[in-house]
């Protein structure tokens, strides 16, 4: 059906307006297990732990605008999300000498990187973040979203390039140091800081972060993707320590749905006598996470 309304992005009334996703439905393409009966991801969210097809979209875009989060950030990095675990923005970053490093975390210059196009990275998850916060979004019976409030229209107008990246920003990007990302995705979600506000995002093989706010890090400041000329991006094992932190935060408090139990339990007995047994991957939603490959029960779930 065909719907009418005001472009969120350009304003500009009686649009056609799309579909649009609040995260890509290739990234939830690689949450899937294929060859399995059921290849939904498992969502997570505080209440419940189920395997869905579910994609979390609205009526928000006109076409012009959905293009242009296409050409300016999107196709790019999903054309790099992990196929079969190996994550193609690893193996480039892998090329490149760090420059600094803090503690297990790496500093890298990928101004003039051929193989990392920094700009869309930081394009793409500028839109993801704008789109979480301009409206609320339905998902399985509750609402995601973030809240940017005063800083959303400066947001919106650099990514119609009505004017230069938000002052009050900084973005950091962190590809985790292993060949074998984690197929799973989480956020845009908000996390507790009294200073400022910092949120992430993780898509497959990417962490973002961003700071917003009048007192910004200096740290995130001197390594922000965006503003710095040599376009800065780090390698941290804490994305993959933080993404199943997240992940069995929420999963502490909600309930693995019935069908999910029996499809475990099926799984279990026809991998009996196997010592590594694989489910499907995890997508976790709600405040947070969505993804693959977690364990969802220590005793009985191994990573692939
Ligand atoms: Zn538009």
């Amino acid at each position: 059906m065909t719907q009418f309304g005001t472009c969120a992005l350009c304003c500009e009334p009686n649009k056609i307006l799309q579909d649009s996703h609040l995260i890509p439905r290739a990234v939830y393409e690689v949450c899937r297990t294929p060859d399995l009966k059921n290849p939904s991801p498992v969502i997570v969210t505080k209440k419940v732990v189920l395997q869905a097809p579910h994609q979390i979209s609205d009526y928000l875009l006109c076409k012009n605008c959905e293009n242009r989060f296409n050409s300016r950030g999107e196709s790019w990095i999903l054309a790099r999300l992990p196929r079969d675990g190996v994550s193609p923005l690893y193996g480039a970053l892998s090329k490149l000498q760090s420059v600094g490093s803090y503690g297990e975390d790496r500093l890298y210059v990928t101004a003039g990187c051929p193989d990392i196009d920094t700009q869309k990275l930081v394009y793409f998850a500028m839109s993801v973040y704008w789109r979480a916060s301009v409206q609320r979004w339905k998902h399985l019976g509750g609402e995601v979203g973030i809240q940017l409030g005063k800083y959303e229209e400066p947001l919106r107008k650099w990514l119609m390039d009505e004017d230069s990246f938000p002052r009050n920003m900084a973005i950091v990007v962190c590809i985790p140091p292993s060949p074998q990302a984690l197929a799973m995705t989480y956020g845009p979600r908000a996390m507790q800081n009294s200073r400022f506000h910092v949120f992430t995002l993780y898509v497959p093989g990417v962490e973002f972060i961003l700071f917003v706010g009048n007192r910004l890090p200096e740290d995130a400041v001197v390594a922000c993707a965006q503003n710095t000329a040599e376009k800065f991006v780090f390698s941290s094992p804490d994305v993959v320590k933080k993404a199943k932190e997240a992940f069995w935060n929420l999963r502490r408090e909600s309930h693995v749905s019935r069908k999910l139990q029996e499809s475990l339990e099926r799984f279990r007995a026809s991998k009996r006598g196997n010592k590594v047994r694989h489910f499907p991957p995890l997508t976790v939603f709600r405040n947070g996470l969505s993804g693959a490959q977690q364990r969802l029960d220590r005793k009985e779930i191994v990573h692939r």
